[in-house]
């Protein structure tokens, strides 16, 4: 019946991830998808997480509204846009509970094609594999900005600004606020300001998809891109996903954020919204929607989770440095700054297609074909191999 369809030729990731799972080498290290692994190189939960999904319970759970858990609703923006703002005092934050970052970005791009069905979406050079693909799923026309510079292993500035600057109005500009996928690469907040202030003068559609908060600096200082571009009155998108920084991949928590001028567009926003949850799934999971509320929901926990998750960061960032010290000392005549100056769980590592087969068949370590690394599954007990293996291949 189906036999005239295309057949699927995988998600990178998701396919690179069988390979290893089949790998039978005892000696195998995954740095391929992202997720947060602990030292001990176990998926583990916040204990903040923990305790709000005893709250929560087991048992039977009613439907939750098309747009979500209220509660939740009210804490998210809070978290994004910082609890005074003046777009959540005016009510102008449209709020849905969405599944995952993922449906965030699907129910957003769904809305926008509505509105803007002829808008061009542009992503940054390169990005996560999975945004072209939900925006073309909704119908949109694709293109890219410049962004990531191999030759600096920083971001293509200029190129990118001229980039933004040559572009019709209503165009779609899909923004990473921090911890860029996959290269790491973030711009500074003097670098946002300039990106903003011709995003405002285009009168484009910025659209940012923020997974990792607290994973770069802090909660407040990732978030630095929304809240500015709230301050300068933007239409603004946000995703937003508790996949990482709550470690609930699989319960599918998240949100979008949608900012509109005035109260009475943010209703109407709501209504839109609430049509494409009722058409494709008709209501959120509640577990974990409603674990997230509980974390953000209780001052305590609250704190206790941001804390958690800065331990999460401070372990990523110590990884970062041991990569960098091993590979310096091995060869002092390149400069591996980088592996410490990018923020996240993820680091494009300078190392080319060839060069990480090598990486798999030799030393049996995974990384993406375009040479990015989930930092995240370093640890103490793997650390050293990695970065030998690295410089290694490095060395050619
Ligand atoms: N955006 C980016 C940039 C991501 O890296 C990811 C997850 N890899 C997502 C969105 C999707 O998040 P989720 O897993 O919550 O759907």
């Amino acid at each position: 019946m189906f036999q005239h369809l295309a057949p699927y030729a995988g998600d990178p990731i998701l396919s690179l991830v069988e390979t290893f799972n089949r790998d039978p080498r005892a000696n195998k290290i995954n740095l391929s998808i992202g997720i947060y692994f602990d030292n001990d190189g176990n998926m583990t939960q916040p204990e903040s997480v923990k305790t709000a999904e005893e709250r929560v319970g087991i048992g039977a759970k009613a439907y939750l509204p098309m747009e979500g858990h209220a509660g939740l609703r009210a804490e998210l923006p809070k978290l994004l846009f910082g609890a005074n703002h003046a777009v959540i005092a005016e009510n102008r934050v449209t709020t849905v509970q969405t599944l995952g970052g993922s449906g965030a970005l699907r129910l957003g791009a769904d809305l926008l094609h509505n509105a803007f069905g002829n808008s061009k979406v542009l992503m940054s050079d390169p990005t996560w594999d999975n945004h072209r693909g939900i925006f073309a799923a909704a119908g949109f026309e694709l293109g890219s900005y410049p962004y990531y510079d191999p030759a600096t292993i920083g971001v293509k500035f200029e190129q990118m600004c001229a980039c933004l600057d040559r572009q019709p109005e209503n165009t779609i500009i899909l923004l990473h606020p921090c911890c860029h996928n996959p290269t790491g690469v973030d711009l500074s907040p003097e670098q946002w300001d300039e990106v903003l202030h011709i995003i405002a003068a285009r009168q484009l559609i910025p659209f940012m998809d923020i997974a990792y908060q607290g994973f770069g600096d802090d909660f407040d200082r990732d978030a630095y891109a929304i809240r500015r571009a709230a301050d300068l009155g933007l239409p603004l998108l946000v995703s937003s996903s508790f996949s990482k920084n709550m470690s609930l991949y699989g319960q599918r928590a998240g949100g979008l954020m949608v900012v509109s001028p005035n109260a009475e567009e943010a209703a109407l926003v709501l209504g839109q919204l609430q049509l494409g949850v009722r058409r494709i799934y008709s209501s959120p999971p509640a577990q974990g929607g409603l674990t997230a509320y509980h974390v953000l929901s209780d001052a305590q926990l609250a704190a206790q989770w941001q804390n958690e998750v800065y331990e999460m960061r401070d372990r990523i960032r110590a990884m970062r440095q041991r990569i960098y010290d091993v590979l310096q000392s091995k060869l002092p005549e390149r400069d591996f700054s980088y592996f410490v100056k990018q923020r996240g769980m993820f680091s494009y590592t300078g190392l080319n297609a060839q060069q990480v087969q090598r990486l798999r068949d030799e030393f049996a370590i995974y990384l993406l074909d375009s040479g990015r690394m989930c930092i995240a599954g370093l640890n103490e007990g793997n650390v050293n191999t990695v970065a030998d293996a690295f410089a290694a291949v490095f060395k050619g």
